[in-house]
């Protein structure tokens, strides 16, 4: 099947390289949500139980092997 090129909205110019990273500076990844551990200072995520000490609102809730050192 040929294309019927009046069909579509065609491109005048290339995009520049300028034009194009301008838009692009838009595109880039987030860093997800990071808070810090009351107890030990580690880096967790929110809502979550703290990986390092197993502590989640001053409270012991999962058993950490300490001895990883
Ligand atoms: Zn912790």
């Amino acid at each position: 099947m040929k294309l019927n090129l009046q069909l579509f909205g065609v491109p005048f110019r290339r995009t520049s390289k300028t034009k194009k990273r301008m838009r692009r500076t838009h595109l880039k990844k987030e860093v997800g949500a990071i808070s810090t551990c009351p107890k030990c200072g580690a880096a967790i995520r929110p809502h979550r139980a703290c990986m390092k000490c197993g502590f989640y609102k001053n409270e012991e809730v999962i058993k950490v092997n300490q001895e990883e050192k």
